[in-house]
């Protein structure tokens, strides 16, 4: 399918679920979490394989397993990581990382959508830019001020659920390519989040993001090597 989705800007869930049933999306991860066994390495190696048939779907190995299952592997509590890696993938969670914003892409420390801490909940308002899976998503890491004031430092994480309301969704098409890797850009308004969704602690979520970048920047040069060679 995928010459015609890339056609028709279209992200094919079937794919997604099939690479799930296959393990693709267990690289890294430890086997009591779902993890297939294998490590950085076999996961370069089936990135490389499957951005041999297309680069839009190499995506998905860095929005669920070496993106939020990992970050969350590493940070989170062990309650955090019994419910969510498991998810992540099995595929039953369709996973995200937003980090970038309209203004700002490689200076992360100086993003500006921020969460205000009202006591039961955080409350949250700003933009993400180019965000893979932007329009399917329903549970990824959102990056956000929690301290408008601290620069890196105050940056936190949330295993954002995408169920709230406050939340809009507008697909981007006009990309030079990835076409069939759905991206988007996502806007929050008053949106109320659970406190129970910040991942690790506060204020420590660029230390994550750095982390994280680490190994989805690895499934990158995964597709990159491939590339070069054909
Ligand atoms: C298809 C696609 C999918 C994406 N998916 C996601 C996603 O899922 N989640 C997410 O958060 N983001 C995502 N992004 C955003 C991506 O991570 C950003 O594009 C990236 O961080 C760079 O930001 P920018 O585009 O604003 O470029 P800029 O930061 O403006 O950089 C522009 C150029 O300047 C260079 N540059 C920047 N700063 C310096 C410096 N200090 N010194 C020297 N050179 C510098 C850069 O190397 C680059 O060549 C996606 C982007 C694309 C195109």
């Amino acid at each position: 399918h995928v010459e015609e989705d890339e056609k028709n800007h279209f992200w094919r869930k079937e794919i997604f679920l099939k690479m799930a049933e296959l393990g693709f999306f267990g690289f890294s991860i430890d086997e009591k979490y779902g993890g297939n066994g294998m490590g950085f390495l076999e996961g370069t190696l089936a990135i490389e394989q499957i951005a041999k048939i297309h680069t839009s779907w190499r995506m998905a190995f860095n929005m669920q397993c070496w993106g939020p299952a990992l970050t969350i592997q590493k940070f989170g509590t062990e309650e955090q990581k019994q419910h969510y890696i498991p998810k992540f993938v099995s595929g039953e969670y369709i996973g995200s990382f937003a980090m970038t914003e309209p203004d700002i892409g490689s200076d992360v420390a100086s993003m500006k959508c921020h969460a205000d801490d009202k006591g039961d909940y955080y409350l949250l308002n700003g933009n993400k830019m180019w965000i893979t899976n932007g329009t399917v998503t329903n549970h990824g890491l959102l990056y956000v001020k929690t301290d408008k004031d601290a620069g890196a430092n105050g940056i936190s994480c949330f295993i954002m659920d995408y169920s709230l309301p406050g939340i809009t969704r507008k697909k981007i098409n006009d990309k030079v390519g990835l076409w069939a890797s759905d991206t988007a850009e996502l806007t929050f308004e008053d949106v109320k989040v659970p406190k129970s969704l910040l991942l690790g602690k506060l204020n420590k979520g660029f230390q994550m993001c750095m982390t994280q970048l680490n190994s989805t920047r690895l499934g990158c040069s995964a597709n990159c090597g491939y590339e070069s060679r054909a």
